[in-house]
């Protein structure tokens, strides 16, 4: 097996692995990012809607209203001291974007242009047309470029390894090109994984990466998840696809309209809220729509194009004309790996930042604009506090364990694992999804733990070794899997309702 060594690993190459990168090469320290995609696709470049910064560029703002939003809209599970870190960091981090070339739209005075998202008080969002996650993913990129930063696409995480005191010592890696495993080893490591919303499958807005292998590889290592059941079901994804039209289009001033062309709620209410509104609509037969035609063609294109390009792309509908049908969609994940201030987990140099992690700043319901703060303000800390700890540390020799890999050629190929995970995305979304019961999670729980029973018996067609992406996929359900699980016993153990968690009575 081929060994590469490194001071900081950083898994990830999404918005905040990119940040931690900069960060922990600004810092000092040989920096090697690794990613299963590669680095321009993260899943961070289809973020649209902005990043919350209280500028007061478009009207009157303040950090304390951005403290205060972000508690209300988190259902008292947030940390209070990380919540007024991360706002009070916001415009450092979008003024440090804007200076390394993040092309944000500008006000007619030359000010970043800012609108509001639902759950705030005033136009917090920093935006690029409805580019914001695309322009900042492959600004990063650049200036990692720029800084000389190890990249390596097609590398897939396996299992994290610890060393001999139960520090972190490595990561073991698929090449996906050559089928061949490799071992980094490094004194610290940052997991930028991202979240786990592709366990809801086709009812998520997420791209297909979003498979939760980072967080599986770290609670098999050893590392404490918490909030789990937290998922955030966005209100307005298309019908037919789920595509995410972004929030901006609220924001704006679209409304929501059932079959009678009657507006039911508060348009830019906290997302909880807005989606179990549809949700109650939907239940009761009726089609919902967002409505976006009183904007007109020329404000369309000028501030929601790729909203518009979505809806003729992928449900055949032109916005500026027609109705846009829409259901609410498993869109973003609160829960993840505990981590502290210095986004350290509880397995010594294992670091974690982005949607993988949990720095309690989301609690029950995340606020619109606030993901993408947060990838860039605790992917700067993670990245420091990596590049200190490695200073400071040796290398450590890891303990070298079994990956369920290495047992995946002895399963059979009795059941279609491709049609499992259609049943597992439909099983939680109809079970674990808008509002839930107790019984209905139960019965999940049930149905999982027999998938999992199955899955020696759902092996991969393509024995190959080179490029085998049924392999990855294959992999990536297990991974998947596994998580489910953590998300229905942490919903089971928390009996009352709370934000994004919402137990029917
Ligand atoms: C459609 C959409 C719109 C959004 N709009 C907004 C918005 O307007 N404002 C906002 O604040 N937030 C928004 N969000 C949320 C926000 O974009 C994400 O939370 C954030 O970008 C996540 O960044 P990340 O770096 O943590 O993860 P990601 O960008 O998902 O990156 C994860 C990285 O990990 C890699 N990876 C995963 N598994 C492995 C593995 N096994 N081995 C190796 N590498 C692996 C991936 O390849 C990728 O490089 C939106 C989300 C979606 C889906």
């Amino acid at each position: 097996m081929e060994i590469f060594e490194c001071d900081v690993l950083i898994i990830g190459a999404g918005g905040a692995g990119l940040s931690s990168a900069i960060f922990a090469k600004e810092a000092g320290a040989d920096v090697c990012v690794l990613t299963k995609e590669y680095p321009t696709r993260s899943q961070t470049c289809m973020a649209q809607g902005g990043i919350n910064a209280a500028f007061s560029n478009v009207s009157e703002d303040s950090v304390d209203a951005h403290i205060a939003n972000t508690l209300k809209s988190a259902h008292g599970q947030a940390d209070e001291e990380a919540v007024r870190f991360m706002c009070s960091e916001a415009k450092e981090a979008v003024e440090w974007l804007d200076s390394i070339g993040v092309c944000f739209s500008r006000t007619q005075d030359g000010k970043i242009a800012q609108r509001r998202l639902g759950g705030a008080s005033a136009p917090r969002a920093c935006y690029a047309q409805d580019y914001t996650g695309l322009k900042i993913l492959h600004t990063l990129y650049d200036k990692a470029l720029a800084l000389g930063i190890e990249m390596r696409a097609e590398k897939y995480l396996l299992e994290l390894l610890k060393g001999k005191d139960g520090e972190i010592a490595a990561a073991l890696i698929l090449d996906i090109r050559s089928g061949k495993k490799e071992l980094y080893k490094a004194k610290s490591i940052i997991l930028a994984t991202g979240g786990y919303s592709r366990i809801y499958d086709t009812n998520s807005t997420n791209s297909t990466a979003s498979t939760a292998d980072g967080i599986a590889a770290a609670a098999r290592a050893g590392a404490d998840l918490v909030d789990m059941e937290f998922v955030q079901f966005h209100p307005t994804s298309l019908k037919n696809s789920s595509i995410l039209i972004g929030e901006s289009a609220r924001g704006e001033g679209g409304y929501l309209l059932n079959s009678k062309g009657e507006r039911f709620c508060d348009e830019l209410a906290p997302r909880d809220e807005v989606s179990r509104a549809i949700n109650a609509e939907i239940e009761k037969g009726e089609e919902v729509f967002l409505d976006i035609r009183h904007l007109g063609e020329r404000f369309i294109d000028e501030n929601l194009p790729q909203e518009r390009k979505l809806a003729k792309l992928y449900e055949n509908i032109d916005p500026v004309y027609d109705l846009i049908p829409i259901k609410p969609a498993a869109h973003y994940t609160m829960g993840g790996v505990k981590v502290d201030n210095n986004s350290q987990t509880n397995i010594k140099g294992l670091f974690a930042c982005g949607e993988c992690a949990n720095h309690r700043v989301h609690g029950a319901n995340r606020l619109g604009g606030n993901a993408l703060l947060e990838i860039v303000v605790f992917g700067k800390e993670a990245g420091k506090a990596a590049a200190t700890y490695a200073k400071n540390n040796h290398l450590p020799s890891p303990h070298i364990k079994h990956s369920f890999y290495d047992s995946v050629a002895k399963c059979s190929n009795e059941i279609d694992f491709y049609q499992k995970q259609r049943e597992l995305g439909e099983l939680l979304y109809k079970n674990v999804g808008i509002v839930r019961t107790h019984e209905q999670m139960q019965e999940a729980l049930c149905i999982l733990e027999k998938m999992q029973e199955d899955l020696p018996k759902m092996g991969v067609l393509d024995s190959s070794e080179v490029y085998n992406t049924n392999m990855i996929e294959f992999l990536s359900f297990a991974n998947m899997l596994e998580v489910a699980q953590k998300v229905i016993e942490s919903a089971l153990a928390r009996e009352s309702s709370c934000g994004a968690h919402y137990i029917k009575e």
